[in-house]
């Protein structure tokens, strides 16, 4: 008989580190750089990949691998890794399968790291971006595709631009490209949304936001669904379906199956670019994931009351949050994520860019950080911050108005969050 599946509470709590008769109940932190063994061979067979274990923590460690398998399971994939950000997370992703002349395809409507990594950064290893409109049809986003092309990007809820994904339409898409898709579920988190069961390949996290919850440790995961036949685009994919020759010529999907694509990430990202998580920040993490599911229902339920005090009020101009009824993404919401979508919500002021400024200035209890989804309700003006290297072109791109304010409401109780708003917006129209 199968065992039974647990749900996602209970996996948040539960999942991971399962300790023995006599070890500790709480994950430890394994703060060793390195780890013994008892004959020369032990050590070689490690370092050939014929055996699995520690010898560095560059490349793996215990306690980042009881987290990274805590996430895995709530996205219901077949291996996972820590990384040191988010932004190593979304590089690690794309650098596993593209290389210099290579190409990938990617919604417009991303975070701003991204954005610039893959237009900028991306770009100066040889690697192009085609930005394309995520909710633009089919038959338009292929065109987009190259023989050269590699993956397709996108986030399911994307920040700031708050635009919910159609993962079976992007899936679609990729698979009819013979590429993997690969989806940012920083927002949603897994206990919202899980992009694999809608067909993405490839899950990636800034396990910074909800994931730690308590804006204590940056940090990133990739989680493979194991459902990309690499093998059968061999000729695409030829670092993971050809020999290695920095592991004596051994070939991932061969040696490992549904496991390549996290061990070539391990095996050679991690050993040559070294963006490990720390394994303190492992610890804090999985303390946060610990009650993920408790806080994520308490970030919706709180930004729903707040959305739709918004929406009421005569200063606003606009709201944009998936959750409400009159939003456009509303339908894809109720198919993707119908428990709810996240905290955040973006909005703007009668009055433009400058009344946006001076109601933030005027918040008592809600803080400007370059933050978003901790448990402490937060604000930021992205035009001004986190995408203010964006032209304005690029700006309206990316889903960002001028005016635009990301509000991330938080776990406070709502009638506190709300009446600090309202006092907020009386003083920016007076
Ligand atoms: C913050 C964020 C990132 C980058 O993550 P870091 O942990 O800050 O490096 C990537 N994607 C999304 C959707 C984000 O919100």
């Amino acid at each position: 008989m199968e065992k039974r599946k647990n749900n996602k509470g209970t996996i948040c709590v539960q999942e991971g580190w399962k300790p023995k008769k006599g070890e500790p109940r709480v994950l430890p932190i394994y703060q060793s750089t390195t780890f013994k063994y008892d004959t020369s061979e032990q050590m070689g067979d490690l370092f050939d990949l014929k055996a699995s274990g520690y010898f560095y923590t560059r490349l793996q460690n215990p306690t980042n691998d009881y987290v990274a398998d805590k996430i895995r399971a709530l996205e219901g994939g077949v291996a996972a890794m820590l990384t040191s950000s988010g932004q190593a997370a979304s590089f690690y992703s794309i650098f596993n399968i593209c290389s210099a002349g290579d190409h990938f395809v990617s919604a417009s409507t991303i975070y701003g790291g991204t954005f610039n990594l893959f237009a900028v950064t991306m770009k100066k290893l040889g690697i192009e971006v085609t930005f394309v409109d995520q909710d633009a049809p089919e038959e338009e986003i292929g065109k987009a595709f190259r023989p050269n092309t590699k993956a397709l990007f996108a986030e399911s809820i994307s920040n700031p631009g708050m635009n919910v994904l159609d993962i079976e339409k992007f899936a679609k898409i990729a698979h009819g490209h013979g590429v993997p898709l690969i989806v940012d579920n920083t927002f949603p988190t897994p206990i919202n949304c899980n992009p694999i069961e809608w067909g993405a390949d490839i899950v990636m996290h800034s396990t910074t936001k909800y994931m730690d919850g308590h804006a204590t440790a940056v940090g990133g995961a990739i989680v493979d669904s194991g459902n990309f036949d690499w093998d059968k685009y061999a000729d695409k994919f030829p670092g993971l379906t050809e020999p290695d020759e920095s592991y004596h010529g051994l070939t991932y999907t061969k040696a490992f199956g549904k496991g390549a694509f996290i061990t070539k990430a391990t095996a050679q990202l991690m050993r040559d670019l070294g963006s490990i998580q720390s394994p303190q920040n492992a610890f804090l993490l999985n303390i946060g994931l610990e009650t993920l599911h408790l806080r994520m229902a308490r970030h919706c339920s709180n930004a729903l009351k707040v959305a739709e005090f918004l929406e009421s009020r005569p200063e606003v101009a606009w709201v944009h949050y998936p959750g409400l009824k009159s939003n456009k993404y509303y339908d894809l919401t109720q198919k993707y994520m119908p428990n709810g979508t996240c905290g955040v919500m973006t909005f703007g002021l009668k009055g433009g860019r400058d009344k946006s400024v001076k109601f933030m200035d005027s918040l008592d209890m809600v803080a400007i950080v370059t933050h978003v989804a901790d448990a402490r309700t937060c604000v930021l003006h992205p035009a001004s911050h986190t995408h203010r290297q964006l032209t304005d072109e690029q700006l309206v791109a990316a889903g960002v108005a001028p005016d635009l304010i990301r509000l991330s409401v938080g776990i406070e109780d709502p009638e506190d969050i709300i009446a600090d708003i309202a006092q907020a917006l009386e003083k920016a129209v007076k």
